[in-house]
């Protein structure tokens, strides 16, 4: 029987262990350095949205609404919101670059519609946009609870046998030639026919053990949840670029609401013992972002605050995720980078990894994403650099 260890039980790698059981690889363990969802995942918004910017992108997302529309019956506890689809908003500014995308949406049948202002609100009478904005209906977009989600996903894999260790942290992977024959903890070494790589920000310091790396930078991020609305009213979650962030209805009739902070520098993770919970909680950002929306969703003003979540997002030199083998070696498999996005794109992500790992290729072409289209010296190159969210690639979701 093959064994598969996957290090890191964020939705990923969650995701992974999930499709590896469905297909009966074999022995499935997942080593977990802190609790289940303690990385990014459980600080996440989210919100899914099809409309990417890539044909890669936008055909590995399909199969990820499919998925989440599945998971909602088959996992207990678990509902994908997809009631009122997904809402990517427009100025008249940022428009014509995703209009550039719309014969590619047209080409690979990803459903959308354009809704001029008045008809936004027209049908969600709470938002309020500026009457030149446009917006892009994603009617298999949506959103997840992220609590339920990694709740209910937990469960799952337990019940297909999967054995999840948490407090459990990878030190070192074990290389015999041009093979990964495993891990190191601090307790013990553990042999597998594969390792896969779920571990998001913490990737480039496990990667350095054996000598190898990514172009992948990490940044801060993070989103806050009000008190209830008032008015219990219905309305799709909000990808917002004018107004630097993106709104949703949250569990308890409360208000999600998540800003990104273009002009704070790279993170640099170098230590498997880095910790999210490390990060301050910038409650300061709150009022700023309120101001941004109060015209956009008007109800915004009279919420108080009570949760903030932050941690990191992980983008690639070129902006799209990194998945797959590694080049120059056997038995080792990464899936990683996936912007502001890896909670959206987790169940197709995971389905690749699965397939790589029991058949070497997979259902979806999905080389666009491949680790080797970076070259070494690029690499290397952009690790030495420190730049600003602003300065990587504007990805949402
Ligand atoms: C505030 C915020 C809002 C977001 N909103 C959205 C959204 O609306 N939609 C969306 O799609 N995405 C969103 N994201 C991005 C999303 O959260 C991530 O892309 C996604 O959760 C990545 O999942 P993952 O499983 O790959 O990584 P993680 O959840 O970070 O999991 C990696 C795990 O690996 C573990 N680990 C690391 N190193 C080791 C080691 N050496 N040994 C053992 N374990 C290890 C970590 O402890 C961690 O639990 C958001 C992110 C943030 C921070």
């Amino acid at each position: 029987m093959k064994t598969y260890i996957i290090i890191g039980a964020g939705v990923t790698g969650l995701s992974t262990a999930y499709h590896l059981a469905r297909l009966n690889a074999g022995r499935i363990v997942v080593l977990e350095q802190g609790a289940i969802g303690n990385g990014s995942s459980s600080r996440a918004g989210g919100i899914t949205s099809g409309l990417l910017w890539t044909e890669t992108g936008v055909q590995a997302r399909k199969i990820a609404t499919k998925w989440f529309r599945h998971l909602s019956y088959e996992l207990p506890g678990y509902t994908y919101h997809n009631e009122q689809g997904c809402l990517n908003l427009f100025s008249p500014e940022l428009w014509p670059t995703r209009e550039k995308l719309l014969p590619l949406y047209d080409r690979l049948n990803a459903p959308y519609q354009i809704l001029r202002a008045d008809q936004i609100k027209a049908r969600w009478p709470q938002l309020n946009p500026p009457e030149n904005y446009l917006g892009l209906h994603d009617p298999l977009g949506g959103y997840s609870e992220p609590a339920e989600y990694l709740t209910a996903s937990t469960a799952k894999v337990r019940s297909q046998g999967v054995e999840i260790r948490e407090q459990v942290t990878v030190r070192e992977l074990l290389r015999k030639g041009d093979r990964i024959t495993g891990v190191r903890t601090d307790e013990e070494s553990l042999t597998a026919d594969t390792v896969i790589l779920a571990n998001y920000a913490w990737v480039l310091p496990l990667l350095a053990t054996v000598g190898m790396s990514v172009p992948a930078k990490t940044f801060i991020h993070q989103r806050f949840v009000s008190s209830p609305l008032p008015d219990v009213g219905r309305f799709p979650p909000v990808n917002a670029d004018p107004y630097l962030g993106y709104i949703r209805p949250a569990a308890g009739n409360r208000l999600l609401l998540g800003i990104e902070t273009p002009d704070v520098p790279d993170l640099k993770v170098d230590t498997m013992d880095y910790r999210m919970e490390t990060l301050a909680e910038p409650w300061e950002l709150v009022a700023p972002a309120v101001e941004l929306f109060a015209e956009f969703f008007p109800g915004i003003k009279q919420l108080s605050w009570e949760t903030i979540k932050v941690g990191l997002l992980s983008f690639s030199m070129d902006g799209e995720p990194i998945l797959g083998p590694l080049p120059g070696v056997e038995g080792l498999l990464m899936g990683c980078c996936f912007h502001s996005g890896g909670f959206s794109y987790n169940p197709a992500m995971g389905l690749f990894l699965a397939e790589y790992a029991t058949t070497g290729t997979t259902s979806l072409d999905v080389s666009a994403f491949l680790p080797s289209r970076f070259a070494v010296n690029e690499t290397t190159e952009y690790l030495t650099t420190s730049i600003t969210q602003s300065q990587s690639f504007k990805r949402r979701h």
